[in-house]
C-alpha cells in the first residue's frame, strides 16, 4: 500500500533530532527557553522577517495574528472558502466575521480579482491562504492592501519555503500564520504554530497575546490574551528539522512534476513550476474523481480529498453566512478535487507506480 503520507524520518534526522530532545531533557527547561528563542530567531531569519513569535499550533497562529492586526469582534474579514476552515474556525473565535471571496479556477487561490469588489464593501483585513503549497499573487495583494489601507494576513500553514519574486511565505502579510503540524512541509512531532510579522508592535502584542496578555509576570495589558506555547521540546525538533526544509521542498517539486507529466484526457493537473509552489500537497482534478480514487485504491494507493466541503457548508457555520451563490469555482472545484501521496520520503519506485496507475486508468 502506498499511503497518503509517511512521517518516518531518514537516519540521519533521526539521529539530529535525537540529539535536540536530549539538550533539552539534560537542561531541564521546557517552556519559553532556549530552544524556543533560537528557533523564533532561525525561523524568522529563514522568512526574511524580523519577528517570530511561538505559539501552540497553526490555528491558534491566525487567531492570535489576526487579534494582532486589530481584529475583533464584529470585523469583516475576507477569506476563502475552500481552504479547511481553519481561517474561519480563528475568526469564529474572535467573533469576526468570514466574508467568502471566490478563488481563482486555476491555482484555487484568492485573486485579486475576487477580491477587489468585496474588499470596496468594507473590510478589516484580507486573509490569503496560500493553498496546496502553491503562493496566492502577493506582490498584488500587497499593492491592493496598501491601497485601500486594510490589513493583509497571510496563512502559511501549507507553503513554508515557498518563494515569490525570491521573498518566501511569511514575509508579504503585516502577520503570517504557520502550522507544525506533522504532515506539513515543516512538522514538528506534535503540535506546533508561529506567527511571523515584519513590525516590532505587531510582535509585542503577540508575545502579550500569547501569555494571558502579560506585560510582565502576572500583570495582563492586552485584552483576550490565551495561553498558547511552542514548547521547548518541539522547538528543538524543529531547529534540527529546518535545515532540511528546502532539500525536502525540491524532492516534493520533483515527485509533483513527474505527476504532473502523465497525460490523461480526464486529469487536469495543477501548476507544478516556480520556486512558489512547494507541493505540500498534489492535487489533480477529474470529472470522474470517485472513479479515480477507487482505481487508485484497487491499485493500493491511497489518496485523499482537500477538502471535500466548503467552510459555507460545514454545519457549524451559522446560516445567516451560508452565502455560496457567488462562490462558483469553489464550489464546482469541490467535487472534482484529489489529493495523491506527495511527501519527502516517496520513493522513485511509488513514484513510477502512482504514474503507471494514473495512465492505465480508464474514464468512463
Ligand atoms: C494545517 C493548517 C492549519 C491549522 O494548523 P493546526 O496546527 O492544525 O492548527 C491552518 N491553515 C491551513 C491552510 C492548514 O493547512
Amino acid at each position: 500500500m502506498i499511503p497518503i503520507n509517511d512521517l518516518v524520518i531518514t537516519p540521519q534526522v533521526e539521529a539530529e533530532v535525537r540529539e535536540a530532545i536530549d539538550r533539552v531533557l539534560r537542561r531541564g527547561w521546557y517552556l519559553y527557553g532556549p530552544e524556543l528563542e533560537s528557533f523564533e530567531r532561525e525561523f524568522a531569519r529563514y522568512c526574511h522577517v524580523e519577528h517570530g513569535v511561538g505559539v501552540a499550533n497553526g490555528t491558534d497562529a491566525l487567531e492570535l495574528g489576526l487579534r494582532s492586526l486589530g481584529v475583533g469582534h464584529g470585523d469583516d474579514v475576507i477569506v476563502a472558502a475552500n481552504a479547511g476552515m481553519y481561517a474561519t474556525t480563528a475568526l469564529r473565535a474572535i467573533g469576526a466575521r468570514p466574508v467568502f471571496a471566490d478563488v481563482d479556477p486555476g491555482s484555487l487561490n484568492l485573486s485579486v480579482e475576487t477580491v477587489a469588489p468585496l474588499v470596496e464593501d468594507g473590510c478589516k483585513a484580507i486573509l490569503v491562504t496560500h493553498l496546496f503549497g502553491r503562493m496566492a499573487d502577493m506582490a498584488t495583494f500587497r499593492d491592493l492592501a496598501d491601497s485601500v489601507g486594510v490589513k493583509l494576513m497571510e496563512d502559511c500553514a501549507q507553503a513554508h519555503g515557498a518563494r515569490q519574486h525570491g521573498r518566501p511565505a511569511g514575509c508579504w502579510g503585516d502577520a503570517a500564520a504557520f502550522s507544525f503540524y506533522p504532515t506539513k512541509n515543516l512538522g514538528a512531532m506534535g503540535d506546533g504554530g508561529m506567527v511571523t510579522t515584519p513590525s516590532e508592535e505587531v510582535g509585542v502584542r503577540l508575545r502579550r497575546l500569547r501569555q494571558y496578555g502579560w506585560k510582565t509576570k502576572y500583570v495582563s495589558v492586552e485584552d483576550h490574551g490565551r495561553n498558547s506555547r511552542l514548547d521547548e521540546m518541539q522547538a528543538a525538533v524543529l531547529r534540527a528539522k529546518l535545515p532540511y526544509l528546502d532539500k525536502n521542498n525540491t524532492r516534493r517539486q520533483a515527485i509533483a512534476r513527474a505527476f504532473a507529466a502523465v497525460e490523461h484526457n480526464d486529469i487536469t493537473h495543477p501548476d507544478v513550476e516556480g520556486p512558489d509552489y512547494v507541493a505540500h500537497l498534489y492535487v489533480l482534478r477529474s470529472e470522474n474523481r470517485d472513479s479515480l480514487r477507487e482505481h487508485l485504491a484497487t491499485h493500493e494507493i491511497q489518496t485523499a480529498v482537500h477538502y471535500p466541503m466548503l467552510d459555507t457548508q460545514q454545519p457549524s457555520l451559522p446560516k445567516a453566512w451560508r452565502n455560496s451563490g457567488r462562490l462558483m469555482e469553489s464550489e464546482k472545484a469541490t467535487s472534482r478535487i484529489l489529493t495523491l501521496p506527495c511527501y519527502p520520503g516517496l520513493g522513485d519506485e511509488k513514484v513510477a507506480k502512482i504514474c503507471q496507475t494514473l495512465r492505465r486508468w480508464q474514464s468512463t
